[in-house]
């Protein structure tokens, strides 16, 4: 069986020193994707039954954080393709074989990536605002998405849209070269400048109903099944890798850089200032705890618990936050020089940021956290949008 965590480790000696020109172009890192799928890291979480790697959720968490340290843009981007289908991989060892002919897809090389943001209203799991008007044989859309990662590589595409007849909130997924399907660059942002995260237009999109993996009623109760619990810990597990992966190689880079110089005047390296000390202390106790939170939800999982949302979504909000906390930390250690873009440390330090944004975002995060605590149901008002 593949070490996918020494695959991972060759590919961040590989990533790291592109990685400022990547983040300074803005450009999606094409040769990096053409890499993992060289090395079969794209199809790592397939299982090895059906020609994949089988990594399971703790290896693929550990592979995305030591490649996050390296090129962050490159593990988020990819995190979107490998999160789904490793999910479904777990999904086929309990026995739900539905996405067989995506692991064949991926495994031939297929780049699977999606958008469930809608342009002008945002994330919202329930519904959407893009319409998808039924016609014979599946339904129209028309309309715009936003923030879908690996856009300028994906080959297969997976999106969200409103039956405009019963409001059904339908996941479809379509290939690249579907008529009227176009992915277009709009990606200029502060942070993670490398997901290639454009808008897709839909102009027009004939969507046939084979196509149309779920329909849910956004009306019906919420349901938190073994399915919903899969996809949201392979998703929250693997993002809070990312970025907690980001803040490490910040904090070697910080630990690193004060136990290297000497400031005018004094004897001893920067190190040994008792601020710095402290620092790092700082830095190890916003960071242990939250690896301490991914093993132990990796292991609840792993003994078979399914998890509530607030565990899940406790995990993701506590990983982000604590990241950048630690980044924040590290430029101080640093200094002045932190903030120049010949060192790394001002790029972990926006990069960083964009971890809040993942869903669940930290407001939806702390009333799901907040309401299982008090005991009241997540759906209950008062809630936003109230009206
Ligand atoms: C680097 C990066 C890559 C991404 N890649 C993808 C991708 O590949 N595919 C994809 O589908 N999405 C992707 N996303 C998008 C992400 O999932 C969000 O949809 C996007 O960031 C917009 O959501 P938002 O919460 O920031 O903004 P909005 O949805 O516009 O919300 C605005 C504000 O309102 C708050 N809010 C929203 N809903 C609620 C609520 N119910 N309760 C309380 N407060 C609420 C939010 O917290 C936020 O502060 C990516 C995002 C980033 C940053």
């Amino acid at each position: 069986m593949t070490d996918w965590t020494a695959v991972a480790a060759q590919l961040a000696e590989e990533f790291a020193p592109r990685a400022a020109e990547i983040d300074r172009e803005g450009r999606f890192p094409v040769e990096n994707v053409e890499r993992m799928k060289e090395v079969g890291y794209l199809s790592s979480v397939v299982p090895t039954e059906l020609g994949g790697g089988g990594a399971d959720l703790a290896t693929f968490a550990a592979c995305q954080k030591i490649i996050a340290g390296a090129c962050a843009s490159t593990a988020l981007a990819t995190n979107m393709h490998l999160f789904g289908v490793g999910a479904a991989a777990e999904g086929w060892h309990g026995g739900e074989r539905g996405a067989e002919p995506i692991f064949g897809m991926v495994t031939a090389g297929t780049v699977v990536g999606g958008s469930l943001t809608d342009a002008a209203t945002g994330l919202n799991v329930r519904t959407s605002s893009t319409p998808a008007r039924p016609v014979p044989g599946g339904y129209r859309v028309t309309g715009r998405k936003s923030f879908c990662s690996l856009a300028p590589v994906l080959n297969f595409f997976w999106g969200t849209a409103a039956d405009t007849e019963t409001g059904r909130l339908l996941l479809f997924g379509l290939p690249r070269d579907t008529p009227g399907l176009s992915f277009v660059d709009t990606w200029d942002t502060m942070a993670m400048r490398g997901t290639g995260s454009w808008d897709v237009v839909f102009d027009d999109v004939f969507v046939p109903d084979t196509a149309v993996q779920r329909g849910t009623d956004p009306a019906s109760p919420a349901v938190w099944d073994a399915a919903q619990e899969r996809i949201f810990a392979w998703f929250a597990v693997s993002v809070a890798s990312v970025y907690l992966g980001i803040a490490r190689a910040a904090a070697r880079f910080a630990y690193d850089y004060v136990g290297g110089r000497t400031v005018t005047g004094a004897s001893l390296p920067m190190a040994r200032q008792p601020a710095q000390v402290t620092s790092a202390a700082e830095i190890e106790l916003a960071l242990r705890p939250a690896e301490a939170m991914v093993n132990d939800v990796l292991t609840r999982r792993a003994d078979g618990e399914l998890l509530a949302p607030a565990d899940i979504q406790a995990l993701k909000h506590t990983s982000v936050t604590a990241a950048a906390a630690a980044v924040d930390r590290c430029v101080r250690m640093v200094g002045g020089h932190g903030i120049f873009r010949r060192l790394p440390l001002e790029r972990y330090y926006r990069d960083v940021r964009a971890g809040q944004f993942h869903p669940p975002s930290t407001d939806v995060a702390l009333e799901t956290i907040g309401k299982a605590a008090l005991g009241i149901d997540l759906a209950a008002e008062p809630r936003w949008p109230s009206d």
